[in-house]
Parts: structure tokens; C-alpha cells; sequence
């Protein structure tokens, strides 16, 4: 990469934001996060009672999306026996809507040249001490071979930072390469078959064209949606600064033909109960204007990063109760969404989480720039935007969930044959998206098992495998007999099968 980190040409900045592309989307010139609205509505509820409580839960069982009344009364519960009630409801919608599946990602980081300065991130701007790089594409390739060929991955999280070095050019660019490498396996090749993207908001213009590179999910997080705090916290002057481009990010991408979309916050910059009410009137709104919801919510929570103040000493810090606590209101409040938790959570954090309703998570994580395929590299503060609680392996992960009976998904298919946006909202309302997402985990975890899978883990790994044929056999004989020959072809060596 020729152009240094510090060097930003004026001109780049100034065409970023594209100011009609936020004022459609205002009602008489106001965002739908109210700030005194929501703290109105947290702060005007009673001390709930088990009744009420119970009401509630019936609609997320329902796979309701829950009124932001609904969920202040939820936020306010501290009885045991009503938290009792709302962890097993989570549980129950989880079940109904994705089964026991997990399905697994690695982030793979592009670079760390950023041109904001946000004062909770390593790799702001004004951090002299981070060591900047941008990968290139034989370095994104060397990167991918390790993912697909090593540890078999399916599906990553690309992140990128913002800075014209890494505009949509580069980040087509890299896209292209990462779906190229096919690598060969023990029985077959590993590839990576879905890319989301994580960076930063785009014109429609632009979404357009990530669209059609074979975009996945396009994630988002407003960081926190509290004005103030964001104000303070993303300086006057910088672009992401600007609340309401970050705001309506998602819009733009429905907008641009894009229906999988994720949202999320960085829990501990601002109070979490407002945080939560936020997340809701996000996936709301979404719903109401464009017409689909959000495909994930991702919760990520502040931990320490190189050379950040508030990183180390937030006010809002997240307890571990009040983190579980986020985790099972999202479930009740979107019950249709995906649920991100990522390493940066301890493994003990994981395993509780699967308990309370998430339906994704990484494995054998690493965030240092270049970090899969350069050897010696743990974790580096200079060269990570933050440190993460889990390092665990991918074999260990799937281990670890195929003991706790969960079954862990590589499946890809859903964008691949149209089931996205409202398309999948509806499957997943009606508890009807098992019966594809279900047959295609378990090619999948076959296919992992065969290729990749330690003699412990592939063991323990095919128990759970069969009692899920089992399963299948029973829930869907007429399908099973062409399932089963799908399940006989990857056991041969045949890989990407989907239906
Ligand atoms: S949080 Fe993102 S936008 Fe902000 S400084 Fe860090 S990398 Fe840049």
C-alpha cells in the first residue's frame, strides 16, 4: 500500500457523507431514536408482576417482535422466578427458530489505517502507537489459505477500517480474492463460500456494488445510540462523527438491494438498558420502512485497547449479570434475529450465551493484522484493535458444543439459493427455516468432521450427527431419502452440497 496512514486527501472526506442520502429517511427532520423518549419509557414503569411478565413472554413466543413498552417492563424484572421464566423462553424461541444450531465464522481483519478517532479503539487515528498496516492481496490469499485449508472455515467477517486505502475498491478487490482460494483438504477442498463485511457506512452507490461482489451480511454498529455520548465519544470533524449517516447505514443498503443486514452496539459506552431500547427501535423502524428487520444483532462489549482511556475506565462498564441479562432481552424482543457473540467473551461467557439464545459465534479468532498466517502471533496490543477473552480453537469449540449437544453449522446456503432478507424473516417467523437450515448443517458439519476434525472431536462430533439424522428421519420422511443421498455424496469426498 502506497498511501501512508496519516495521508487523507481532502477531497475524500468531503464526498463521504452525502446529506440527501440520510434527510429521506428523517420524519420532519428527526431521527426514531428519541433519547428522552426511551429513558421516559424505561423510567415510567412500575415494579413488574409475574402476570405481566408471563403476558409478555406469550408474544416473543410467538415470535413476536416486542413494543418497546414490553421491553422496559422486561429490563425492570429482578425476581427470580420471572428471570427463571424469561431464560427458558429465550431458550424455547431459540429452539423453535434455529434449532440447536451454531454456526461459526472467523473475523479475518484487513487493516488498521482508520481516519476517525474514536477515543474507546487502538487503531484511532491520533494513536501513534499502533502499528498501522493494510494487507495486501497475496497476503489477504496467504491469510485465506490458512482459514480454508487449516482450520475450515466456511464463512468469514471481513473487517475493514475506514480510510481510502481501504475504500470499495480494495474491499471488492479482496472479496474477489477470498472467494478464489480453494484449498485441498483431507477428503475434498475447504473454501470460503459466504463473505459479510464489516465497515464502514456507504452511499447507495456503493452498496450497489457490494451487493454484487457476493456480499453476505453487511454489519454496521452504531456503537452506541445515545446522542451525547456518541458526540463525545467520535469528535467534531471526523466522519463517523456524523450519527445520522452511521444511523441510516442500513437503510441505504436495503435501499441498494441488500437484505441481510446486522446492527449492534458496543456495550459500555453508555447505559446498557438504553442500549437494549435502542437495538429495538432499530429493528423496528427497519421493519417499518424498509420492510425486513435486521438479520443479526451482535452485542460486542468494551474491553481494554492499546493506548485508550476510556476503554480502560468507561462508566458504563457491562457486568457479567447484566451481560446475560442483554443477551436474553434481545431474544425475547427480536425473536426472529441471529444472535452474534464473538472472543472477545471468556469461554465460560460462550457456553452461558448458548444458554440464553445466541445462534452464532467465532472460532480460532484472530484479530492482529496478517495474524493466521504469520507465525508467533498471539495476541499483539499494537497491532489489534482490542483483546480477546477466548482463544480457543475451532476443534475445541465444536467439541466443546457437540458435548453440550449443539451441532455446529459451516452452512452458506441460504444467499446462495435466495433465502435472505424477507424471505428468510418469514421461514424464521414460522419456525419453518429448520427444515432447510437443519438438512444443511448437517452436510456441513459432516463435511468439517471429515476434513478437519481431531479423532476426539469427530467422534463426539458424529454422536451428535446421528441422533440429528435420527431426527430427521422422523420429522421428514419424504425428504430424508434424498437428503441421505446429499449426507452419502459428502461422505465421499463431494463438498458444497446444499438444498
Ligand atoms: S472504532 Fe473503527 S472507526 Fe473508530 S477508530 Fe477504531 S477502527 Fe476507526
Amino acid at each position: 500500500m502506497t498511501m501512508a496512514p496519516h495521508t487523507i486527501p481532502l477531497s475524500w472526506t468531503r464526498e463521504r457523507i452525502k446529506k440527501d442520502q440520510i434527510d429521506r429517511y428523517l420524519e420532519n427532520g428527526q431521527d426514531f431514536i428519541q433519547d428522552s423518549e426511551i429513558w421516559k419509557k424505561i423510567h415510567e414503569v412500575g415494579e413488574p408482576n409475574l402476570g405481566q411478565v408471563r403476558e409478555i413472554l406469550e408474544k416473543s413466543l410467538a415470535i413476536q417482535v416486542l413494543t418497546p413498552e414490553d421491553l422496559a417492563v422486561l429490563i425492570r424484572v429482578k425476581d427470580p422466578e420471572a428471570l427463571q421464566e424469561m431464560q427458558e423462553a429465550a431458550l424455547k424461541i431459540k429452539e423453535k427458530v434455529y434449532d440447536n444450531r451454531i454456526v461459526t465464522f472467523a473475523p479475518l481483519y484487513m487493516g488498521n489505517y482508520c481516519v476517525n478517532n474514536c477515543a474507546y479503539c487502538g487503531f484511532r487515528h491520533e494513536n501513534l502507537k499502533a502499528k498501522r498496516r493494510v494487507l495486501s492481496m497475496d497476503e489477504i490469499r496467504k491469510e485465506t489459505e490458512i482459514l480454508t485449508g487449516k482450520i475450515g472455515h466456511k464463512r468469514i467477517i471481513a473487517v475493514y477500517g475506514e480510510h481510502p486505502v481501504t475504500g470499495i475498491d480494495y474491499i471488492l478487490q479482496s472479496m474477489k480474492t477470498i472467494y478464489e482460494v480453494k484449498m485441498p483438504t483431507k477428503h475434498g477442498y475447504g473454501n470460503i463460500r459466504r463473505i459479510n463485511v464489516n465497515a464502514a457506512p456507504m452511499s447507495i452507490e456503493e452498496l450497489v456494488r457490494l451487493r454484487d461482489g457476493g456480499l453476505g451480511t453487511y454489519q454496521v454498529f452504531q456503537e452506541t445510540y445515545h446522542h451525547e455520548t456518541y458526540a463525545k465519544l467520535h469528535p467534531k470533524g471526523t466522519l463517523k462523527s456524523d450519527y445520522r449517516w452511521r444511523l441510516y447505514a442500513m437503510h441505504r443498503a436495503m435501499e441498494a438491494g441488500i437484505d441481510d443486514v446486522g446492527i449492534g452496539v458496543l456495550f459500555g459506552l453508555y447505559d446498557w438498558r438504553f442500549e437494549v431500547m435502542a437495538l429495538l427501535y432499530h429493528a423496528i423502524h427497519l421493519e417499518a420502512k424498509m420492510g425486513i428487520g435486521p438479520h443479526t444483532v451482535s452485542f460486542p462489549r468494551m474491553e481494554p485497547a492499546l493506548n485508550s482511556e476510556y476503554a480502560e475506565h468507561s462508566p458504563h462498564k457491562v457486568s457479567d449479570e447484566d451481560f446475560r441479562k442483554i443477551i436474553l432481552l434481545i431474544r425475547l424482543a427480536i425473536p426472529y434475529t441471529g444472535m452474534i457473540i464473538t472472543a472477545r467473551e471468556t469461554a465460560q461467557m460462550r457456553r452461558d450465551a448458548i444458554g440464553l439464545g445466541i445462534t452464532q459465534t467465532d472460532a480460532s479468532t484472530k484479530i492482529g493484522i496478517g495474524s493466521y498466517s504469520e507465525e508467533g502471533t498471539g495476541q499483539e496490543t499494537e497491532r489489534q484493535q482490542f483483546m480477546l477473552g477466548d482463544t480457543r480453537s475451532l476443534d475445541e469449540l465444536v467439541n466443546d458444543f457437540a458435548e453440550m449437544g449443539h451441532i455446529t453449522s459451516f452452512c452458506t446456503a441460504g444467499y446462495r439459493c435466495g433465502r435472505t432478507g424477507k424471505c428468510i424473516m418469514d421461514l424464521l417467523r414460522s419456525g419453518q427455516e429448520g427444515k432447510f437450515c437443519k438438512l444443511n448443517a448437517v452436510l456441513t458439519f459432516q463435511e468439517w468432521l471429515d476434513d478437519f476434525a481431531a479423532p476426539a472431536t469427530r467422534e463426539v462430533g458424529l454422536r451428535v450427527l446421528e441422533k440429528e439424522l435420527e431426527e430427521i428421519r422422523i420429522r421428514n420422511p419424504q425428504g430424508f431419502p434424498v437428503f441421505y443421498q446429499f449426507l452419502e455424496r459428502v461422505r465421499k469426498g463431494e463438498r458444497d452440497l446444499f438444498l
